[in-house]
């Protein structure tokens, strides 16, 4: 019997056309469908207009509407499909790994660098290897299929600007290639006996990048209009001097604080260093290790409001979902 396939379109370049404003997305999910015509020969696919965006424009509000669109017509279908804008993908797929997890069918988002109306394009041979996939038993959970790879949901980062490989897997390999329609799956996600939706996330994250000079003073100021931070230090982790009092006070004062590194590949570790070792000895200060920026950004916006404690905190944070973190050591 064939599969059903719910595809839910949010816009990006996949849908875009050109606009004397540059290109916007226009396309709607059918005209995406009717441009590969062997989805339709492989399942049935039904259409969900959900938004029609620039993923520039995406949001924590429309990844709870992502999840819902899932949550809410998850009985009914087989798999989901979610056409993105590259940009922001790898943030919405890390975010609808916190939001649904466990899940046994494939929540899959793909979309691509050409629009898919260009004479050279990698829309439609991403659409159609999303919907192989999507139709796949040995496939679970949030995934990436991008450019014959499919990448964990937690585990991928958009590495290129331009060119048709923009996704790579970091610090995990890529789970499976498609070659020609074909699928090689080397690795299978786990799955619950019925997924854990999550209806809520707490947008009072940020970011920030180290740079040489960087001061507490930038430091306070995000976390005065946030309640979590990602500091994405340098090399395997550490803070420059005079930032080290600011970290621990703001700790302390119910601030939650993750070391990351801004180095693509191999994580941090704080305890290497001078400069990070009190950080890793500090138990209210968190370390993402082998975490992607995006799944440490998005995780804290998931854990608030369900931590009462930073102790509850640091246990969620480190317990892995999605295979977002191997180790903590
Ligand atoms: N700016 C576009 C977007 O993220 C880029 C893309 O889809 O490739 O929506």
């Amino acid at each position: 019997m064939k599969k059903r396939i719910l595809f839910i379109a949010t816009g990006g370049t996949i849908a875009s056309e050109v606009t004397s404003l540059g290109l916007k997305p226009g396309i709607s999910a059918g005209g995406l469908l009717r441009a590969v015509p062997a989805i339709s020969g492989l399942c049935d696919v039904d259409c969900l207009e959900l938004y029609s965006l620039d993923s520039t424009d995406i949001g924590p509000e429309h990844w709870l509407g992502m999840a819902a669109a899932v949550r809410e017509n998850y009985a009914s279908y087989d798999g989901f499909v979610i056409s993105h804008g590259t940009d922001t993908m790898a943030y919405s797929a890390a975010a609808l790994s916190y939001l649904v997890q466990g899940s046994r069918k494939p929540v899959i988002l793909t979309g691509a660098q050409k629009p898919i109306g260009f004479d050279t394009t990698d829309s439609r041979v991403n659409l159609l290897d999303s919907f192989i996939c999507a139709c796949a038993e040995s496939m679970h959970g949030v995934m990436i299929v991008f450019n014959g790879r499919v990448i964990l949901g937690t585990r991928a980062e958009k590495t290129h600007s331009k060119s048709f490989d923009a996704f790579s897997s970091i610090n995990y390999p890529h789970i499976a290639d498609l070659r020609d329609g074909r699928l090689m799956q080397y690795i299978t996600p786990e799955f619950l006996a019925e997924p854990v939706f999550s209806r809520e996330l707490n947008p009072r994250v940020s970011l920030m990048k180290l740079i040489p000079g960087s001061d507490a003073a930038q430091l306070e100021f995000l976390l005065s209009r946030s309640d979590a931070l990602v500091i994405e230090s340098f090399g395997v982790g550490g803070l420059p001097r005079g930032m080290h009092a600011a970290v621990h006070a703001l700790a302390r004062a119910g601030k939650l604080i993750v070391m990351t590194t801004q180095v693509q590949n191999e994580g941090s570790d704080l305890a290497v260093y001078g400069t990070g070792r009190p950080l890793s000895e500090d138990p209210l200060i968190l370390e993402a290790y082998d975490m992607t920026t995006e799944a440490a950004v998005t995780k804290l916006m998931w854990l608030l409001p369900r931590a009462a404690t930073q102790e509850e905190a640091a246990r969620l944070f480190y317990t892995p979902v999605n295979r977002d973190i191997l180790g903590t050591a």
